[in-house]
């Protein structure tokens, strides 16, 4: 199965870092931008969706009901996904969405499942994905008219991108937390494994930034 997102990699991953503390709010434009990548990637990710009856989609859509009941901003959808060649393991998107690779959702725990999915509610929660849909249109001298055209300036908004990173895990931290999950080892150990890139800020930083120990596995 063929599907373009390619563009959409590195953008808004778990794991991922960015800019300059937002300078301006976000434009009319940038959040259509935002929007726009935001119904693109839901609608491309639903067509490759498990079933509902699937056990890994079960068991996320478990997680993230009782994640939203504790941040009662109503309900949130999920959609599992089974194609393993995206680029990236879950990402949140506006309008209370968030989508999950199967095979990633397997091999972690609920702990860490938790926290990950925490996270990702606290980039669409903080307002991040239109904040960073803004520093795109400006690096590209507001000359972007498609979030596929503003992606190609992801690599100047590193510094944001980590910022952010830091932002949605103590987000994440506290929202697990309160849902009565084991967020503090689930975090710890989430992170622990996460695959170090030039986007995220380094797993062991962000492992001191919440006042946790790394986790052996
Ligand atoms: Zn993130």
């Amino acid at each position: 199965m063929k599907i373009k997102l390619g563009l959409i990699v590195g953008l808004f991953v778990f794991g991922t870092s960015a800019a300059p503390a937002f300078a301006t709010p976000p434009t009319f434009q940038a959040t259509a931008l935002a929007t726009k990548y935001c119904d693109d990637t839901w609608k491309a990710l639903n067509t490759i969706a498990v079933p509902v009856s699937d056990p890994s989609g079960m068991r996320v859509k478990g997680i993230v009901d009782r994640l939203a009941d504790t941040l009662g901003a109503g309900p949130w959808r999920v959609v599992v996904f089974s194609y393993a060649d995206v680029g990236w393991p879950a990402i949140a998107l506006l309008g209370n969405r968030i989508v999950v690779q199967k095979a990633f959702a397997d091999e972690h725990t609920d702990a860490e499942l938790a926290f990950i999915m925490a996270h990702e509610m606290g980039h669409v929660e903080l307002g991040h994905i239109p904040e960073r849909f803004q520093a795109l249109l400006e690096a590209s001298g507001n000359t972007a008219t498609t979030w596929q055209q503003a992606s190609k300036f992801t690599h100047t908004q590193m510094p944001l991108y980590r910022e952010e990173e830091f932002e949605a895990d103590k987000f994440g931290l506290k929202l697990a937390t309160s849902a009565h999950f084991d967020a503090q080892h689930g975090a710890a150990s989430a992170l622990s494994h996460l695959r170090e890139d030039a986007e995220h800020p380094a797993p062991h930083d962000r492992i001191s930034a919440l006042s946790l120990d790394a986790v052996e596995k």
